[in-house]
């Protein structure tokens, strides 16, 4: 459970630590609406993990491209966003892209990394549906970076997590990475 009194309290005092006035007509709801925003990006989190199954027999690789997320830097606080390529082999079990949307925002909304995200999202894959293999491409803006200007905006980082034949398979991976265009 989100602690929407110690959210508000919190930030207060960093507009306060800002020099704003807390008090103004503009920031005077802004310490409730970012307590209710937490508080609905905890709500994702609680989806039914077992609507997540239908069996089928196909067992070729499932690709699911272009996938947008947003999640949050857990150095800054700001943003990143972009996209999610996932792709299976099923062993039995598929899921609808809904799911996969659903899932990825659950494990998105919360302060991360990008790297931990990538990791993240494959696990539960791997979890959920037992597959043969499992890969995860993020590619993401980070604003923490294009608005402080270390780097150009714009600038897309990528990470990978490979799980099962993707990792032991060198075509599998091949054919993962041409078809997500990397
Ligand atoms: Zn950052």
């Amino acid at each position: 459970m989100v602690d929407k009194e110690k959210i508000k309290k919190a930030i207060r005092l960093l507009l306060e630590g800002i020099g704003e006035d807390p008090d103004r007509e503009g920031l005077r709801e802004t310490p409730e609406r970012v307590a209710r925003m937490w508080e609905e990006f905890e709500s994702f989190r609680n989806f039914d993990m077992k609507l997540f199954e239908e069996f089928g027999s196909y067992d070729q690789m499932v690709l699911v491209k272009d996938i947008r997320f947003y999640s949050l830097c857990e150095h800054h606080l700001l943003p990143f966003f972009g996209k999610v390529h996932i792709a299976y082999i099923p062993d039995g079990v598929i899921c609808g892209l809904s799911k996969l949307v659903r899932a990825v925002r659950a494990i998105a909304l919360r302060p991360q990394v990008q790297e931990r995200l990538t990791e993240e999202i494959a696990d539960f894959l791997e979890e959920q549906l037992k597959p043969k293999g499992v890969g995860v491409v993020l590619e993401a803006e980070h604003l923490c970076m294009s608005m402080r200007g270390a780097m150009s905006p714009g600038h897309l980082t990528v990470t990978s997590a490979l799980r099962g034949v993707f990792l032991k398979d060198i075509r599998t991976r091949e054919e993962f990475l041409k078809l997500v265009g990397k």
